[in-house]
């Protein structure tokens, strides 16, 4: 069904179906043509994203004491110490956003030493 419909969209209007630069400023690449962007910049755009902890994913965890799954790195990094502050021990948190308490106590010490200096 799919296919042949981009087939003769392709054949009756080829001028519709164009590369266009990527919309990015400076990024000399070309986008997909149902893009904007180019692969480049929406998978550096995508890794931003999941670099920067989702508040609410966040708030959710701590509330209900539950990391859903497809919970991000920074984002179970962020739980744990907000759960640390309510005064829950490393092996609890660990349990609860699915890392070991070793990598919980890691956590602590790293956001400890960041906040002294
Ligand atoms: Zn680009």
């Amino acid at each position: 069904m799919r296919g042949p419909a981009v087939l003769a969209a392709n054949v009756t209007a080829p001028g519709l179906v164009t590369v266009r630069p990527c919309r990015t400023p400076g990024c000399g690449r070309s986008s997909v043509k149902w893009r904007t962007v180019c692969w480049t910049c929406k998978s550096r755009a995508y890794r931003r994203a999941r670099a920067t902890p989702d508040p609410v994913a966040v708030d959710r965890a701590v509330h209900d004491r539950y990391a859903p799954a497809g919970m991000t790195r920074p984002e179970r990094r962020a739980a744990a110490l907000q759960l640390t502050d309510l005064g829950l021990s490393a092996a609890e948190i660990g349990r609860i956003v699915h890392v070991t308490p070793r990598t919980v106590s890691r956590w602590r010490t790293a956001a400890k030493t960041r906040s002294s200096t």
